[in-house]
């Protein structure tokens, strides 16, 4: 036997044993399945929610990941591309020199003007201890190229 949760045509809950699925529909056809509450004959069987318990799935580590380390939104590229392109034209590009040049600087060895290049983060981390002004710039993918 299977007990199947039955809605009316008024929409009254009720319930009702039947031998299989099949069972259910001869006997509601003739007519032997009828709402406690309001007497009808026409009901069908009340859908079901889907489980949402033991539906785990093994990749659920792979969306943890993907959900730690999101995409960057395309407002954000634009605009870290618009300070590059600021920094671009307003200072001097002194490439892998960049920590050598911005301690010459800080320390008064050279002219004080706007500089960029690259510095690894321990270089970036060493400078900041010296109080050397540093701001990181987030690499786009497009400067990978
Ligand atoms: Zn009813």
């Amino acid at each position: 036997m299977i007990k199947y949760s039955l809605v009316c045509e008024k929409n009254h809950d009720f319930e009702g044993w039947f031998g299989s699925s099949d069972d259910y529909d001869k006997q509601s056809k003739r007519g032997f399945v009828e709402c406690p509450q309001c007497g009808s004959k026409k009901n069908s069987k009340a859908l079901m929610a889907p489980g949402v318990v033991g539906t785990k799935k093994s990749n659920d580590g792979n969306q943890a990941v993907a959900n730690i380390a999101p995409q960057m939104p395309e407002e954000v590229v634009t605009k870290i591309r618009e300070i590059k392109q600021h920094i671009a034209k307003n200072s001097e590009n002194v490439g892998d020199r960049f920590p050598e040049e911005a301690r010459k600087i800080h320390y008064g060895e050279s002219e004080v003007r706007g500089i960029y290049g690259k510095a690894s983060i321990k270089e970036a981390v060493e400078l900041a201890e010296e109080g050397v002004k540093v701001t990181p710039i987030p690499d786009l993918p497009e400067d990978k190229n």
